[in-house]
């Protein structure tokens, strides 16, 4: 059996960032600290932070006064702080920064008089987050949807969720231009999503099956399974080998393996370790070098 690495894989930048601010969190303040949310979603991820202290709660309305609070990588509504601050919580913000760009996005064109046309998936939490900072509305390319509430001539700017398809919003933006042809458009899709899609592009043309490494409910590798899928190899989304189906892998096959920004390296270490390849490679994908800077209450503790 062949296996070959997808590049780049695994955690992104804001990633690493959230489970730093956890990490330092605890460092700083000591056991418990919350986390509206799970910090990024990956349950492996998850367990460890509450290993070390950390308690994951879905709302603000379940954290005790006075106690310290992250908000998780996927960004909050800011009824989320306001609620945090008539429990006097003190909220740390793990908001990826290319999430809080999004948000600033959505208040400044508000602010210009424009209506706001969100393109995401409806439920998921970074939507939630970006659907809380000024009216707009969702656009859901999984769904059927006409965008009757807003005017021909009304000036439009459309925003997306992050970790989205590359292809798919595309296709829904280009609908809405139809529509809309004069419309601002941003592509909000992060650099971790489009690098991701791109190099498993190449990994489905060159493999007969691409295993993602994490968790369901990661948007980020649904969408990776669904490209290689897309391509015609088919894919599976799982977390541990014991998941592996034996007819998946008999014969001499070639097995492509990528995992999603909130994925931790050792995943994917211990499924290539299951498998046994007999030869193993990688693809050249686009090289990474972002990292983003910590809230200023943890800079300290980082030097430290
Ligand atoms: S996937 Fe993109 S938006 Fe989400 S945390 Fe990573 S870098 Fe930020």
């Amino acid at each position: 059996m062949n296996i070959i690495l997808s590049n780049p894989r695994g955690f992104c930048a804001g990633v690493v960032r959230a489970i730093d601010i956890v990490e330092l969190t605890l460092k700083k303040y000591g056991s418990p600290v919350y986390v509206k949310h799970e910090i990024v979603h990956n349950q492996k991820v998850v367990k460890e932070v509450e290993q070390k202290g950390a308690i994951t709660v879905e709302n603000v309305e379940e954290i005790p006064n006075n106690s310290v609070v992250i908000f998780s990588a996927h960004g909050s509504n800011p009824k989320d702080f306001s609620k945090a601050k008539e429990k006097n919580l003190l909220v740390i913000d793990a908001t990826c920064p290319l999430v809080t760009k999004v948000h600033n996005e959505a208040k400044k064109y508000s602010n210009d008089g424009k209506k706001i046309i969100l393109v995401g998936h409806r439920g998921h939490q970074e939507v939630k987050g970006t659907m809380g900072q000024t009216s707009m509305t969702l656009i859901d390319e999984r769904e059927k949807w006409t965008l009757d509430n807003i005017k021909p001539d009304e000036e439009v700017a459309v925003l997306t969720q992050t970790t989205l398809s590359v292809k798919d919003t595309s296709k829904a933006v280009n609908q809405i231009k139809r529509k809309f042809p004069n419309a601002l458009v941003r592509n909000d899709i992060c650099y971790a999503t489009t690098n991701r899609q791109d190099a498993v592009k190449e990994l489905a043309l060159k493999t007969d099956l691409v295993l993602v490494i994490g968790s369901q409910n990661s948007s980020n590798c649904k969408r990776l399974q669904e490209v290689s899928e897309s391509l015609g190899t088919p894919s599976f989304l799982i977390m541990n080998p014991e998941e592996i189906l034996p007819e998946w892998i008999e014969g001499e096959k070639t097995i492509g393996i990528t995992s999603g920004a909130s994925t931790p390296e050792g995943m994917v270490q211990k499924i290539v370790q299951f498998l046994n390849p007999s030869n193993l490679t990688s693809i050249d994908g686009t090289p990474e070098n972002i990292t983003f800077k910590l809230p200023k209450e943890l800079e300290k503790e980082k030097k430290s």
